[in-house]
């Protein structure tokens, strides 16, 4: 992946036999989403893993050991899907989209892993701040109805959005086979503030590799940056103006 490469300008990008997919982070843009109802049944189980997922450690990876809830792990069944997460001493539950492909039936897959925005002072921090081994809350099946993909299985080309933490749902999406299974050309457009920021770059030469050509678009970039700039979340807006219709845009919730 060549991340300080110039692709293609942003704004020669026309919509023909187009699917838009975009991320649950994309529709943060938009007015803030009425958040999931909390679950009524919990479980209960440990962190398998803990550890900053971006060189400013601004993101997380998470993962947590379901070994022990097979049925919970069974409940996976399509990308862009997520889970309630209740924190120790948290006063309210969060949701995070499960990064992970859905495991196929009679994998060995026994975690999920989450890809987590620490914001201070609020339970994504407490979560951050947790080891490995210790025992953490959360809904005791996934929530959401994930990606629509039968939705745009005619989709000559799809262009996915993301920003920030939004990548993760994207990561499961790629890594659940939708692009070899639909032959499609796809484009991830990854927005974020800077190189420091970006999740998931040691997975760049994997996903290119199954089809997805990535194009990082920075907001906020260091002089030596030749690649895109900008916000991604704008680009939806163009494409809308431009002719393609809402209901040919996916999100996960
Ligand atoms: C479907 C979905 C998927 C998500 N996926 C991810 C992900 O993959 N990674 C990630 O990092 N983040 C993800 N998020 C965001 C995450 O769930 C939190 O919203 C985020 O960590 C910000 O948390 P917050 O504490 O600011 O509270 P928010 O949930 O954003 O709420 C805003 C404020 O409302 C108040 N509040 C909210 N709920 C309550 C309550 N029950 N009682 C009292 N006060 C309350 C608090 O003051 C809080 O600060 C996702 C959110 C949703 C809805």
């Amino acid at each position: 992946m060549l991340l300080r490469s110039a692709p293609r300008r942003l704004h020669l990008l026309r919509p023909h036999h187009l699917r838009l997919l975009s991320t649950a982070a994309l529709a943060s843009a938009a007015p803030a989403p009425v958040p999931p109802q909390a679950p009524t049944e919990w479980a209960e189980a440990p962190l398998a893993a803990v550890r900053p997922a971006t060189a400013d450690a601004s993101l997380f990876h998470v993962s947590l050991d379901l070994s022990a809830h097979g049925d919970l792990l069974a409940s996976h069944a399509a990308a862009g899907q997520f889970l309630p997460f209740r924190l120790p001493a948290a006063p309210y539950p969060i949701f995070l989209a499960i990064a992970s492909p859905p495991p196929p039936p009679g994998s060995s897959a026994a975690a999920f892993d989450f890809l987590v925005k620490r914001l201070p002072g609020t339970p994504s921090a407490r979560l951050c701040d947790l080891r490995p081994g210790d025992l953490v809350h959360v809904g005791a099946s996934v929530v959401g109805r994930g990606f629509e993909v039968a939705r745009i299985a005619d989709a000559r080309d799809v262009l996915v959005f993301a920003t920030g933490s939004g990548i993760s749902p994207i990561r499961s999406l790629i890594e659940s086979g939708f692009v070899e299974n639909n032959k499609t050309g796809i484009s991830l457009f990854y927005g974020v503030r800077n190189l420091q920021r970006m999740a998931y770059q040691e997975r760049f030469n994997d996903w290119e590799a199954k089809g997805v050509k990535i194009v990082p678009v920075l907001s906020r970039p260091d002089s030596q940056w030749t690649g895109e700039r900008g916000y991604v979340q704008e680009i939806t807006k163009v494409l809308v103006a431009d002719g393609l219709s809402k209901d040919r845009i996916l999100t996960n919730f």
